[in-house]
């Protein structure tokens, strides 16, 4: 199966984009969902997120707090590792089941830090979603009501924009309108389409 690697900065438009790719039919796969099922009370990698860092990472009501999470492994690398050794191999091997649980011509696997992380192996082919930051930092800011200090922090964490073009065998540029999106998915839809004859 051809797997299409979704992937953007925070607010460049992954979900937007996936969702019209979802529209034609193609399946997607949304790696933070799988990585939000992963951490549910009672599943394994919870129990051991626990373990690794405390008792302050649940909720009393048995959840993980999120919030305290991602301020002990936010821009502290070690910390960080030892939660992506938790959770990747487990989200492959999710993906993996989904993928070979679907039947379509190729599947789109939306993986936001799919070049931070290193996980460019679990794709055929990297789509990019760019725009630049100021937008970025605009949409997110409009979306989410966060702070744009807050935004900035997350975006410097995050690859810059040069290193993922670098990487990407497809670039949607979308710093236009919305309505300028579709025509660019149908265009790699067709792409994809044929890609995937050769697959087969
Ligand atoms: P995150 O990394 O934070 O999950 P994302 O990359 O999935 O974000 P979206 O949620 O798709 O990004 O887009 C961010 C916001 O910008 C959304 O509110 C979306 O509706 C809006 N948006 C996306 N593309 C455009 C566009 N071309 N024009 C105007 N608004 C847009």
């Amino acid at each position: 199966m051809l797997v299409i690697g979704l992937t953007g900065g925070i607010g460049s438009g992954k979900s937007t984009v996936a969702e019209l790719f979802r529209k034609r039919k193609i399946p997607i796969i949304d790696t933070d969902i799988l990585a939000r099922e992963l951490v549910r009370p009672g599943q394994p990698a919870l129990n051991e997120i626990i373990q690794t860092f405390g008792d302050t990472v649940i909720h009393k009501n048995g959840e993980l707090d999120r919030q305290t999470l991602a301020r002990l492994t936010f821009q502290n690398e070690s910390a960080r590792k030892k939660l992506e050794a938790i959770l990747h191999p487990k989200i492959r091997q999710l993906m993996t089941e989904q993928i070979n649980s679907v039947s379509a011509p190729y599947v789109i696997a939306v993986i936001p830090l799919l070049i931070e992380a290193g996980q460019t192996d679990l794709v055929n082919h990297i789509l990019l979603v760019d725009c630049p930051e100021e937008i970025q930092i605009h949409r997110v800011k409009q979306r989410d009501n966060r702070d744009e200090q807050q935004i900035r922090e997350i975006l410097n964490a995050q690859a810059s924009r040069q290193t993922k073009i670098a990487m990407a065998d497809d670039i949607i540029e979308n710093q236009g309108e919305l309505s300028d999106l579709d025509a660019k998915i149908e265009k790699l839809h067709q792409k994809y389409l044929l890609m995937s004859q050769d697959e087969t």
